[in-house]
């Protein structure tokens, strides 16, 4: 039997303030179970600790033998559907309220280009069913899904990406049928040009829901945060531009009521902070992080050789909430453990949204280092 135990957090304001219910059994990491939290994701992202995002899809299925350049990826979740369930059960069961759905790479222009087309309405909604029925079954705190609309095109080549028209209605088409089928948000990953940021966000807001757009971002050898643009592979075509020229520019082009997210993603976690910071001097809104570890191997795997430990993660997590993180996870490279750690890490913190009057402007112990 697990013991129960209230969590009481103690507040800048000088009140106790009951964050949630913390179980565990002995040799178990502590879940907290969100009694006290709202229960829509809007609700919960301006109260309680920050929103705790899952790991990766992707090179969680590569340490399973899953090769992410073919179309076995593109069929998982109706060839191998147990597989994606499992892991995503792996994060639910570590603490994860915020899971994203496989749908990274299931784009219409994606599958018509692999002769798939005619599974671009089952492989999405699979995705986001899948998900559901696992973290439900496996933990049961409250959790919600990301449909992810990414900026991947056919052969991990960003030149055979659609105009920005019939880009705009592919993403609108897959961000439909991931509502439909029960996604709370839907995720825009991977993107690093600002027309990308513009049409995408159009098309994902035709369904309803709140979007998180996903940049991803990088330092030059000033240290200045920069909108990644230029890979060493054709997955980016474009190039780096300064993050803080190109955020307003992108955001007094966002859809007019669109419940907006901006996320640093895809990032290596010392890049995180100085991003964080860029963003929050021209967005007021929430913020989410989940950065990548290890490499790419581009032969469809992973490299981990240098990937953080799940405590430096925890670390780093307590970072980026004491930044103003509302949403914070993992990337490329993280996985269940690091989820495990994170959440544990997190479960304690107390939001500065929910306190009174300002009061609790520092709103977690943390002391933050300039990075
Ligand atoms: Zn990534």
């Amino acid at each position: 039997m697990g013991r129960e135990v209230i969590v009481m957090v103690e507040a800048e304001c000088g009140e106790k303030v009951s964050v949630g219910m913390l179980t565990s059994s002995p040799g178990e990491m502590p879940v907290v179970k969100p009694t006290d939290l709202p229960a829509d994701l809007p609700g919960r992202l301006n109260t309680g600790p920050p929103v705790r995002m899952d790991g990766a899809m992707n090179t969680e299925l590569a340490r399973r033998g899953f090769t992410f350049t073919t179309a076995e990826w593109l069929c998982v979740n109706i060839d191998a559907p147990e597989v994606v369930a499992g892991i995503h059960a792996g994060y639910a069961a570590a603490g994860a309220e915020l899971h994203i759905a496989n749908s990274f790479s299931a784009a219409r222009h994606v599958l018509e280009a692999a002769g798939l087309g005619d599974r671009f309405e089952s492989i999405n909604r699979a995705s986001v069913e899948l998900c559901r029925e696992a973290i439900d079954a496996a933990a049961p705190h409250r959790q919600w899904i990301a449909g992810s609309i990414s900026t991947y095109a056919a052969g991990h080549d960003r030149r055979n990406l659609p105009g920005l028209h019939a880009l705009e209605r592919n993403v609108a088409d897959q961000a439909r049928v991931l509502a439909v089928a029960g996604a709370d948000l839907i995720a825009l990953e991977m993107m690093s040009d600002a027309d990308l940021c513009v049409a995408m966000a159009r098309g994902a807001a035709e369904a309803g829901l709140p979007v998180l757009l996903g940049l991803i971002c990088v330092r030059d050898a000033s240290g200045r945060v920069m909108l990644f643009g230029r890979g060493r592979d054709h997955l980016y075509a474009g190039e780096n531009v300064p993050l803080d020229e190109v955020l307003p520019s992108i955001l007094e082009r966002m859809p007019a009521g669109l419940r907006l997210i901006i996320a640093v993603m895809h990032s290596t976690a010392e890049d995180t902070g100085p991003a964080i910071a860029v963003v929050r001097a021209g967005w007021d809104g929430d913020i989410a992080v989940y950065p990548n570890t290890g490499a790419n191997n581009l032969a469809g795997g992973w490299d981990w050789t240098d990937a953080q430990t799940p405590e430096a993660f925890a670390a780093s997590c307590e970072q980026w909430a004491a930044r103003g993180a509302r949403l914070i996870g993992g990337c490329c490279g993280y996985g269940p453990e690091h989820i495990r750690a994170m959440s544990a890490r997190l479960a304690g913190l107390q939001s500065e949204a929910s306190c009174e009057g300002g009061a609790c402007r520092s709103m977690t112990s943390v002391q933050t280092n300039d990075e």
